[in-house]
């Protein structure tokens, strides 16, 4: 069994992928060719963005975006502890301070109310990532940002395809981010990703900074960088849009299987009944991880930690954290453990993972206690007031 099975995704679809490559090849633009157009089109359209722009990766497309905003050094950007490193790099890489708020417990993804207490003077952007495919609490972020004039950038680099009150990930603030690593619900083969917004000054920048800050070819009106996504790629993801209504239907199909034999034993990380997640991860929460992994590993199931270390935790971060101010991010950190999922993951293969993994977490025959606890409430970090961050 694979962890992701990009194999079966490929056969399942190699006529269609092989032909889009193919045509590249016979027409040779390799840069900005017809496909990237046509890709940029297809994925507005998708979404309901007035503009997509496509970029050489999920974490250029967030630095394209800061640069957009103009965000910049002595600018604070709020953002969560418990991620993949992208989003509070790339806001170091434009020199302004990433300012961390604690996560809610049920979903992993960024606390509202949290964030609410960490808005300053000097914030300039609210960053939520729409964790393991599910979106963050956009409309409340919105709401907050708002009455400042601050944007929000979605990182959704494992959302693409999800939705939040029938509007689709990507498409719900300032601006959305998306990667298509190979991995990602819409991945391509090698690096990818791209930005959305509705707003058309914040698109001509990006379109331009994409391109080292080029207006025309050799007039560069702001400083850019080197990042557009390569005409092959664009190409391998037209051809995987194809089925990607149909593996997304999958995913949600082997969390259900999942859902129906584990829910009731384990704590699950919940999706909201106000919006759909895509199972970028089917993520449950286990005590004594390392035991059980091996357990699950001997029995030939691979597993995946997102995230074992949270951020402020990262010895390049560690300055930015405020004391013990993220219980919720330390503890998930601890007990996170994401299962074997894709859209050719059967549901056989589901209830065998289910059941060796119930199995491990049993006090088996090497004793000791039940592997797993109820999930940690949310309310002292809730209640708890906010602790000033150190901003270096
Ligand atoms: C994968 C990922 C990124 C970065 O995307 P790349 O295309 O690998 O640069 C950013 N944020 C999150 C949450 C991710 O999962």
């Amino acid at each position: 069994m694979e962890f992701i099975d990009l194999k079966s995704q490929y056969l399942a679809s190699r006529t269609l992928i092989d032909g889009r490559i193919q045509a590249v090849l016979d027409h040779g633009q390799y840069i900005l060719g017809p496909e990237v157009g046509e890709l940029e089109a297809r994925l507005a359209a998708r979404t309901g963005a007035r503009h997509c722009i496509t970029v050489s990766s999920g974490t250029e497309a967030l630095v394209i975006a800061l640069m957009a905003l103009g965000i910049k050094a002595g600018d604070e950007v709020i953002t969560t502890p418990f991620s993949f490193i992208a989003a509070a790099e790339a806001v170091m890489l434009v020199g302004a301070t990433p300012v961390f708020a604690d996560v809610e417990p049920a979903t992993g993804n960024l606390d509202a109310r949290l964030v609410a207490e960490r808005i300053t003077p000097r914030t300039r952007a609210i960053l939520p990532v729409s964790l393991y495919g599910q979106p963050a609490d956009m409309d409340a972020l919105n709401a907050l940002a708002e009455p400042y004039g601050i944007a929000v950038i979605e990182d959704a680099a494992q959302s693409f395809g999800a939705t939040y009150r029938g509007r689709q990930s990507c498409h719900l603030s300032t601006i959305g981010c998306t990667s298509f690593f190979p991995s990602k619900p819409l991945g391509c083969y090698g690096d990818g990703g791209a930005l959305f917004t509705d707003d058309d000054v914040l698109a001509q920048a990006m379109r331009e900074i994409r391109v080292h800050g080029q207006s025309h070819r050799y007039v560069h009106t702001r400083v850019g960088v080197g990042g557009r996504m390569d005409t092959l790629q664009c190409a391998v993801v037209l051809a995987k849009l194809e089925r990607f209504d149909w593996e997304i239907e999958q995913r949600q199909r082997a969390a259900a299987d999942y859902d129906a034999l584990l829910r009731r034993q384990l704590p699950v990380l919940a999706v909201r009944n106000d919006r759909s997640s895509v199972h970028a991860q089917y993520t449950v929460l286990v005590d004594e991880r390392a035991r059980v992994r091996g357990r699950l590993s001997a029995a030939g199931i691979p597993t995946a930690v997102h995230y074992p270390v949270p951020i402020h935790r990262q010895a390049a971060y560690a300055h930015l954290a405020s004391g013990d101010a993220y219980p919720v991010a330390e503890g998930l950190a601890r007990r996170v453990l994401s299962l074997p999922m894709g859209p050719f993951l059967d549901s056989a293969s589901a209830q065998r993972v289910a059941m060796a993994l119930l199995d491990a977490c049993r006090p088996g025959a090497d004793g000791g206690q039940p592997l797993s606890t109820p999930m940690a409430r949310p309310a002292p970090a809730a209640t708890t007031p906010s602790t000033p961050v150190a901003t270096s």
